[in-house]
């Protein structure tokens, strides 16, 4: 063989190596020396052995097991920490920027799902750790699409269970399908589940009546069904069986004494006001605080709190950290879109940054009551959302539930296990356990002992596939 050639070759196979694939694991991969995070027993394991065969994990062994070690990959990780792969409960994968099209002299709101913009997010998400994401309302071609590309390997994503355009009293194109009777309800829900939904979202414009013949039909076609709630009241909407409820938000009239009801609705803006004006009237120490404390108890709903959407929107009047991630992470079109003018913030003037950031202790109050009840206690971001990075917004949300005074073992709990449950893949996701997939994140330092280590990420292994630093700065675009 002449050199030029063999330079060339070696060339094109150095170029192949740079690019992360998703192709299927070869052999054995044993990672040794490595401390198990038990979340559920708020400690971390001896150092042991994992080995990972094809994309399942097969043995857990002390350290240096020579079976665990026998004819495989070896990755020594000296001391470090291993922990499932993350789930983020609320990512709207496909979702492209909100924006106003003319149609006939009207202006028309839409935001399209856009594959290249899920393409961008799938890989920040897998460089930050998230291996598995529910996508709570979306276009369900487009997320077929995409579960049919991570699976023939040709993208490298998380696997997702998806919600199609979440069912409203109104439309918008994209995003939301208008559902007026009972019969609407069940022809919308019917031809979701015909095109591929795992779950059925409801959202905030349903009357309850409309709420309970969503729920229904969610459950004669075997779907969960989950809501985004404001005029509803919590403890009603379980009561009709919902199965999840999405945001730390529950701004119902109905949750407020009748004095306090009454000095709210008389000064109410409503829209994204309402994030802060409804919780200056509302304790969350007091009885109605202590009445969805019950409800989480006895229904035990799927749950996550999203608090980074509220807190970015909170503080978007300042430089923060979010607008930094945003920047470096978001799809450069969804970035300009909340540049241009789509906030949850819109309008707000700075006496109402000063309002919203008062009543945040209130809001820390209760994640703290109700992440401490039985209920299916999950995480979600909103990713795509004003300010919504993908994969480091789940970070983000960690450290506020972590500064709320949620216990780290339940934050990680609820970023793996409980969420792997609350999907129904609890048998096969977010334990590191024999049998189980080798979805994991390999941490420097002790999630346990300080929640900001979750982003102390040294490798990812995705289906039973290591991910160095090299690979995963190139999955982030750095
Ligand atoms: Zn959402």
């Amino acid at each position: 063989m002449r050199p030029s050639i063999l330079a060339r070759l070696l060339l094109a196979s150095a170029l192949a190596s740079a690019q992360v694939t998703a192709q299927r694991p070869e052999g054995a991969l044993t990672l040794d020396n490595v401390h198990i995070v038990e979340a559920e027993h708020a400690r971390t394991s001896a150092l042991m052995c994992v080995r990972v065969e094809g994309e399942r994990l097969t043995r857990i062994d002390a350290a240096g097991s020579k079976s665990c070690r026998r004819d495989a990959r070896v990755v020594d990780l000296r001391g470090r920490y291993l922990m499932p792969g993350l789930i983020d409960m609320h990512a709207h994968l496909t979702l492209g920027p909100l924006e106003f099209r003319r149609e006939r002299g009207r202006a028309v709101m839409q935001a399209q799902a856009d594959d290249t913009i899920a393409e961008h997010n799938a890989r920040r998400l897998i460089g930050f750790g998230v291996t598995t994401l529910r996508n709570p309302g979306g276009d369900l071609a487009a997320a077929s699409r995409f579960k049919a590309r991570v699976a023939d390997g040709s993208l490298v994503g998380p696997e997702t269970f998806n919600a199609g355009p979440v069912i409203n009293n109104a439309d918008l194109p994209g995003v939301a399908i208008a559902a007026r009777t009972a019969d609407e309800m069940e022809r919308a829900v019917r031809e979701q589940v015909e095109a591929g939904a795992d779950w059925i979202k409801l959202y905030t414009g349903l009357s309850p009546e409309r709420l309970k013949s969503g729920i229904d039909a969610a459950h004669r076609h075997g779907r969960p069904a989950v809501a985004h709630l404001d005029g509803v009241a919590w403890p009603d909407a379980l009561a009709m069986r919902l199965d999840g409820i999405v945001h730390l938000m529950p701004i119902s009239p109905n949750l407020l004494d009748p004095d306090a009801r009454k000095s709210w609705q008389a000064r109410a803006r409503g829209g994204t006001y309402s994030f802060f004006e409804w919780w200056e009237h509302f304790d969350p120490d007091g009885p109605a605080a202590d009445r969805l404390v019950a409800s989480f108890q006895q229904h035990r709903p799927v749950f996550d709190a999203t608090l980074v959407a509220f807190h970015a929107a909170f503080v978007q009047d300042r430089d923060t950290t979010y607008k930094d991630d945003a920047g470096r992470y978001a799809h450069p079109r969804l970035l300009a879109n909340w540049h241009d003018w789509f906030t949850f913030a819109v309008g707000w003037k700075p006496e109402d940054f000063v309002r919203a950031r008062a009543i945040w202790p209130k809001v820390q109050r209760m994640a703290v009551r109700l992440y401490a009840t039985d209920a299916r206690m999950t995480l979600g971001t909103d990713m795509s959302n004003p300010w919504i990075a993908p994969g480091i917004s789940l970070h983000s949300e960690m450290q506020l539930l972590a500064d709320a005074g949620v216990p780290t073992s339940r934050i990680l709990l609820s970023a793996t296990r409980n969420a792997a449950d609350a999907l129904g893949a609890g048998n096969r996701l977010g334990r590191i356990a024999p049998g189980f997939e080798a979805d994991l994140l390999v941490l420097d330092a002790n999630p346990l002992t300080d929640i900001k280590h979750t982003r102390a990420i040294h490798a990812v292994v995705l289906n039973g596939k290591f991910l160095g630093a090299d690979a995963l700065d190139q999955l982030k675009g750095e």
